[in-house]
């Protein structure tokens, strides 16, 4: 069986990132967890989705973006994105990536264009999340997200927390203190056990823990993933605490656990799905078949059917 840190590993090879994006075969594979390669097909499969009773995120793939002219190119292109979703009317926001402004080049040039993007959100009455990358930009990704909320509201911008960093608990504590809308999830990156739990049994208690002092606080915030245990604890928590279902939302990935999806919305809870698109799927495309390493038959079977 291939390993979740191989396949971690490989998600970060450039090379196989441009070999992968090229490759026109290999979309096959991707359709799974990728809605397509343009917002068309993407507002097609929301609807999908919001038929059966599930809002969405819309997120365009891309990260570690380097040139100026590539990072304006993704401001441009939620600029349509938020336009698609008033134009079609379909139940979603979005989702952004700071490496995608140019994080990885100067902070002040992913604020600035992040900016953008929340300040054209804010006139659509629309929400941006800010995704947490892995631990060497969670610090500037707080600080980054702390500087919009200061100039948006609370149903403008919210940010995403990873209960496999041994620093989550604090920082859920400052969020909340903002205050702030939190995606909780478990955390899709390689990290050292310095900086994050090695054992699974840690990163489940520590996200029990923090989507219960997220649920307390009265804010609206996300509880993303598809871990039986976790939604159950969730449940759970808030019907002890009498906490509706209406205060807070799962949230899972377009082409995972479908069935749970939809189960929950059929319940009565709000199901939000985040659904990417775009032609450079690799990287994510790679994380996903690193928190199931089954993953990796399953698509080259698809693969191989032709
Ligand atoms: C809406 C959403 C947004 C996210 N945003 C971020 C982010 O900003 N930053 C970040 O680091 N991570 C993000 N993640 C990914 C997250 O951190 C986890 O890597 C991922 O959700 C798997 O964790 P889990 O909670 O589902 O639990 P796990 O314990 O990993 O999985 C529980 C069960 O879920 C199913 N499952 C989980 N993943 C898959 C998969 N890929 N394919 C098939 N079945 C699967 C399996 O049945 C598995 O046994 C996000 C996840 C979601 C749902």
């Amino acid at each position: 069986m291939v390993a979740r840190s191989t396949l971690l590993f490989l998600s970060r090879r450039e090379g196989l990132k441009d070999f992968a994006t090229r490759f026109k075969p290999f979309r096959k594979m991707t359709a799974r967890f990728v809605a397509g390669e343009d917002i068309e097909t993407t507002v097609r499969a929301i609807r999908d989705l919001n038929a059966v009773g599930c809002t969405a995120t819309f997120d365009h793939l891309n990260e570690g973006v380097r040139s100026p002219a590539e990072m304006e190119g993704e401001v441009q292109e939620y600029r349509r994105i938020l336009a698609a979703i008033d134009e079609t009317g379909i139940k979603s926001n979005v989702s952004i990536k700071l490496t995608q402004f140019g994080l990885a080049i100067d902070p002040e040039l992913a604020y600035r264009n992040a900016r953008a993007v929340v300040e054209e959100a804010a006139r659509r009455g629309n929400f941006v999340r800010v995704d947490m990358e892995d631990s060497p930009v969670t610090q500037v990704t707080l600080d980054i997200f702390g500087r919009l909320r200061e100039e948006f509201d609370l149903d403008t911008v919210g940010i995403v927390l990873q209960s496999y960093l041994r620093r989550t608990e604090q920082d859920v504590r400052d969020m909340l203190a903002l205050p702030a809308r939190v995606r909780l999830c478990k955390g899709a990156y390689n990290e050292p056990p310095e900086v994050a739990y090695p054992a699974k049994k840690d990163v489940d208690d520590n996200y029990v823990r923090c989507m219960k002092l997220l649920l307390r606080s009265g804010v609206y915030h996300g509880i993303a993933t598809h871990d039986e245990n976790m939604i159950r604890a969730t449940k759970e928590f808030a019907e002890g605490e009498g906490i509706g279902k209406e205060r807070f939302e799962f949230q899972m990935l377009y082409g995972v656990r479908r069935d749970l999806q939809e189960g929950l919305a059929r319940e009565g809870y709000n199901v939000r799905v985040y659904v990417p698109y775009g032609k450079t799927w690799y990287p994510y495309f790679m994380r996903r078949l690193a928190e199931r390493p089954a993953n990796v038959w399953f698509v080259m079977k698809n693969f191989l059917k032709g």
